[in-house]
C-alpha cells in the first residue's frame, strides 16, 4: 500500500527485502547507506523485525533528517518539548482526522488506551500540545471502563479485538479506533477477518462521531507517511 500510494503521488520509492536470518550488523549497514543516499529522502523501517535483530540498534541508525516513521529518540524528544519535527505516522493521522471533523480538542477529555513507543505515548503528547486533558490506559490500568466512560475523546490502540463495548463510550463521544486484530471468522474468505479494538457496530449508535475499521486511521497512516516525506525531502528536521 505505501508503495503503490509513493507511486501514485509520483514519489520514487524503493522497497529493500532482506532475508529474515539478517545480523543488526548488516542491517545496520543497509540503513546506513540509505542515509547516505542523496536519492533517498525517507527510510522506513518495516517492523515488526525478527527478534534476533536489536530494533532499538536499527531504529537508532536510521538519520534523524529521514526518519519518516518519527521512530528516532530524537524526534520523539523533540515531539515531547513540543518543537516542529517529524511525527510517528498514525498518531498523526488521528490528529487530522479529528481537526479535520471540526473536533474541539482543547479542553477535551482524552483518552488514550494502550501506550506504545509508535503510537500511543505520541498520541498522547500531540492530544496533549491540543490542549486535551489527557488520560493514558495501559494493560494495569484499574477499572479502565470509568477511565474510557469520562472521554470526549476515546483513542483505542492496545491490539485487543472489540475491546471497547457500547456501555465504556460517554454518548456523543468522539471514538478512533487505530486497533487491527485477525480474528477467526470460518464464514469469511480465509477463515479471519480483521477487527479494529473497538465494538464498532455496539458503539456506533452513542458515539457522536467514530471512525470505521478498517479504512478509517490505516490510509491516514498512509498519507501522513507521504507528507512526512515530503516535509523531510523539504529538509524540515
Ligand atoms: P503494542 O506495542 O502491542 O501496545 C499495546 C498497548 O496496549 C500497550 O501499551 C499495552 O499495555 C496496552 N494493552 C494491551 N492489552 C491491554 C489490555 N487488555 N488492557 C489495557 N491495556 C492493554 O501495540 P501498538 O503497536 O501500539 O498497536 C496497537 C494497535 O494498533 C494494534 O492493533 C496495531 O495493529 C494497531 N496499529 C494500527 C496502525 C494503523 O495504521 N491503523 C498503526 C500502528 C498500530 P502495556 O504497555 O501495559 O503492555
Amino acid at each position: 500500500m505505501k508503495a503503490k500510494t509513493c507511486e501514485q503521488l509520483g514519489i520514487y520509492s524503493r522497497k529493500l527485502t532482506v532475508p529474515g536470518a539478517v545480523t543488526t550488523e548488516q542491517l545496520l549497514s543497509e540503513v546506513k547507506k540509505l542515509n547516505e543516499d542523496d536519492a533517498i529522502d525517507g527510510i522506513l523501517v518495516q517492523l515488526p523485525l525478527p527478534k534476533h535483530v536489536n530494533k532499538h540498534a536499527i531504529l537508532e541508525g536510521v538519520d534523524p533528517r529521514k526518519d519518516v516513521d518519527g521512530f528516532h529518540s530524537h524526534n520523539l524528544g523533540s515531539l515531547l518539548l513540543g518543537h516542529e519535527t517529524l511525527v510517528a505516522c498514525t498518531p498523526l493521522g488521528v490528529m487530522e482526522l479529528l481537526q479535520r471533523s471540526g473536533v474541539k480538542i482543547e479542553g477535551a477529555n482524552a483518552v488514550v488506551l494502550g501506550r506504545s513507543d509508535i503510537v500511543g505515548k505520541p498520541m498522547a503528547l500531540l492530544l496533549m500540545h491540543a490542549n486535551a486533558t489527557v488520560t493514558i490506559c495501559h494493560s494495569a490500568t484499574r477499572d479502565i471502563g470509568a477511565h474510557c466512560r469520562r472521554a470526549d475523546i476515546l483513542i483505542a490502540a492496545m491490539g485487543v479485538a472489540e475491546f471497547v463495548k457500547a456501555d465504556m463510550v460517554k454518548p456523543g463521544a468522539v471514538v478512533v479506533d487505530v486497533g487491527v486484530n485477525r480474528v477467526s471468522d470460518p464464514a469469511a474468505k480465509n477463515g479471519s477477518r480483521l477487527v479494529g479494538d473497538v465494538d464498532f457496530a455496539a458503539v456506533q449508535p452513542i458515539a457522536g462521531q467514530i471512525t470505521p475499521n478498517p479504512g478509517g486511521v490505516g490510509p491516514m497512516t498512509i498519507a501522513m507517511l507521504m507528507q512526512n516525506t515530503v516535509r523531510a525531502a523539504e529538509g524540515i528536521n
